[in-house]
């Protein structure tokens, strides 16, 4: 099994060991054992409880990452019991508050929430303000810590007597730009610390880089901050990335993947998660998995036993809670839903989550991806990646940042996030695994990921992957695309590269262009590929403009350009540019220019047909 690594550290090491927080010889170590067993009906701690429940209970301000499920909610919960005085919990969700509240209650334990429609509910004001507080565990989301003028007093006259115990941020990645789900209402929790300096802090959350960590401690201002982590490896998961279809056909692929991949169990398909890019898709993939095709012999796979729901923020909240219930009870098997779906979502028995659309970045998928085998049995994590899919999300990026008027610095963070989304779905050679946690700033070697990824798995069926110096190519796309200032789409671009003579090309006498033919023999893939590694490294450039109409009926039109500063050093000669393409060991056929495209070769699909966009909605619901 993987050790754990467990950080405990302000920062500049300043007396910052797990081994502190790793022990029961605390004051409260004999009360809190018993709490956990009597109240909370728990034999022992998961990893990280034990040290995050003692350092809170030393008054330290810490940071706890654990994944959804994990067991975040105890390290507050627990403390919150064993002293008399008001822990204060800022949560993004009512939903979310309303889970926690039901536990509690089951529990026995005097919590609440404070919403808009209990602001004037006095008797909770009237408890704060008694001596002892019977209220151990008070809910509030961030707006309201900041508006509510009223609650602010309350909280004041707490302080003053000592009985303001702790704030606990949930989701605290929140706060930060940086990390995948920014709120601004967040950001205004930064005074926290200046109106209650002697008040623990502990910021909770199941994602977050470095930098969001960073971020996260600098924005409260809790330089002295603990941080407690796990590892990020989910070991029984397996990740994969495979070609996305196009419509129905993506739609048998699914069930195909579902029968093939053994997800079902006494023919009935196992519970899992399709995240789709829009509203429109959740409805679309829904209805479409619910349909059944007799003539492709669905009925024999799928006895009357595939059903999905949708889930979005387009629908009315009664709908989202139903289908939500629904799933979560085993009477649905799939939901298909939008990123709206997910937070504090917790279902141990999710066997699959796939990915009809990229997300926006490696820490939502790594989020996203993680909501299958909560309960530690096996959980399949499959991304149907396509490049048009890459090149939307780009230009959607830009659009709304041009709405909300972004700091450039923002819009340039979630387009680098973008791409190295991008860039784990074309790198085939590395480790899925190797390339997550990396993300992560964690090391992993990929002979742990034991064939748990495709890379691995094709490595260990006998392909292999070799660095393969593609510069020739890469100077003639550069050729090419410098003559055409205009810009050109990619599956033209490989056309041209590869010496076509089809009328798109002779039309415009693009046959004439330098760097014409420089790709003969190349693998229409290959070329793709080299192409979209140009795009990633930043020596193309790509941009999508929208066409035709508007709204549902707008079309785009994505065309690559050329980037002189970058290009330079290669067209002169002083850069060599390498990819690694996929090999097999034994039997490549006749040996085109590179290596045989096998058949784990990804993303093969040419997006030159402008596409239609169903809506833009980056999915989400406010509280
Ligand atoms: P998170 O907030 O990290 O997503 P929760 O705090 O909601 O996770 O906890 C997830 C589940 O794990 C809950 O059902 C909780 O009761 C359970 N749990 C947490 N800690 C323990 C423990 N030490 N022993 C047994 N069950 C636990
Ligand atoms: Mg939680
Ligand atoms: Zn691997």
């Amino acid at each position: 099994n993987v050790s754990s690594s467990i950080v405990a550290t302000d920062c500049e090491m300043k007396g910052g060991d797990a081994k502190d927080w790793d022990h029961t010889n605390f004051a409260w170590s004999k009360l809190i054992q018993q709490t956990l067993r009597n109240t909370f009906n728990a034999k022992s701690f998961r990893s990280l409880q034990l040290l995050a429940v003692n350092a809170t209970m030393a008054a330290r301000d810490c940071l706890v990452l654990m994944p959804t499920g994990g067991g975040k909610s105890l390290c507050y919960q627990l403390p919150a019991v064993v002293k008399p005085g008001v822990t204060v919990v800022i949560s993004p969700l009512i939903s979310l508050i309303q889970d926690q509240l039901h536990h509690l209650s089951e529990m026995g334990i005097p919590a609440t929430v404070l919403s808009a429609a209990k602001e004037s509910d006095n008797s909770i004001y009237d408890d704060l303000r008694s001596s002892t507080p019977e209220l151990r565990l008070l809910y509030v989301t961030p707006e309201k810590v900041v508006r509510s003028g009223k609650l602010k007093t309350a909280l004041q006259r707490l302080y003053e007597r000592n009985m303001l115990n702790r704030f606990v941020l949930d989701e605290a990645h929140c706060i930060s730009a940086w990390g995948h789900d920014f709120r601004k209402d967040y950001t205004e929790l930064r005074g926290l610390k200046h109106l209650f300096p002697t008040t623990p802090i502990m910021c909770l959350t199941a994602t977050a880089t470095r930098r969001v960590q960073d971020d996260i401690v600098r924005q409260l201002n809790l330089p002295k901050c603990l941080r407690f982590f796990d590892t990020f490896n989910r070991t029984n998961l397996t990740y994969e990335v495979h070609p996305k279809l196009k419509g129905k056909q993506m739609i048998s692929e699914i069930k195909d993947v579902i029968v093939k991949r053994g997800l079902m169990r006494n023919k009935r398909v196992q519970c899992g998660i399709i995240y789709c890019f829009s509203q429109a898709d959740c409805e679309k993939i829904a209805s479409e998995l619910n349909k059944v095709d007799r003539s492709a012999g669905d009925h024999t796979r799928f006895p009357k036993r595939l059903k999905a729901v949708p889930y979005h923020a387009g629908l009315p909240e009664a709908t989202r809670k139903k289908h939500q219930e629904m799933w979560q009870r085993d009477e649905v098997n799939i939901i298909c839903a939008t990123v709206a779906f997910g937070m504090g979502i917790n279902k141990p028995n999710v066997r699959f989550v796939f990915h009809h659309s990229m997300p926006k970045s490696l820490e939502a998928y790594h989020q996203e991806s993680g909501r299958a085998g909560r309960d530690g049995e096996h959980g399949l994590c499959i991304l149907f990646y396509s490049w048009g899919d890459a090149s939307k999300a780009r230009s959607m990026l830009m659009d709304s940042a041009r709405k909300e008027r972004a700091q450039p610095a923002v819009l340039q963070n979630n387009l680098d996030s973008l791409n190295t989304m991008v860039s784990y779905c074309e790198n085939m050679a590395d480790c899925r695994r190797t390339q997550l946690m990396a993300h992560f700033d964690e090391r992993f070697e990929r002979s742990r990921c034991r064939g748990m990824c495709d890379s691995c798995a094709a490595i260990n069926a006998g392909v292999k992957f070799e660095e393969t110096d593609v510069t020739n190519f890469v100077i003639g796309i550069m050729n090419i695309v410098r003559s055409v200032p205009e810009g050109i789409g990619i599956g033209l671009l490989v056309d041209v590269l590869r010496g076509s003579a089809a009328k798109t090309v002779t039309q415009k006498q693009y046959n004439r262009l330098p760097g014409y033919g420089a790709g003969k023999g190349l693998d229409k893939s290959e070329a793709e590929r080299i192409a979209r590694a140009m795009v990633l490294r930043g020596y193309l450039r790509e941009n999508t403009v929208r066409s035709e109409g508007a709204g549902p009926f707008a079309t785009t039109v994505t065309t690559i350009h050329y980037n002189r500063p970058r290009c330079e050093a290669i067209q002169q000669g002083r850069e060599q540019f390498k990819i690694a393409f996929s090999k097999r060991r034994t039997g490549a056929k006749k040996a085109p220019v590179i290596s045989a495209a096998v058949t784990v070769t990804l993303g093969t699909q040419p997006d030159t047909q402008p596409e239609a966009i169903d809506d833009f909605i980056f999915d989400a619901i406010g509280p």
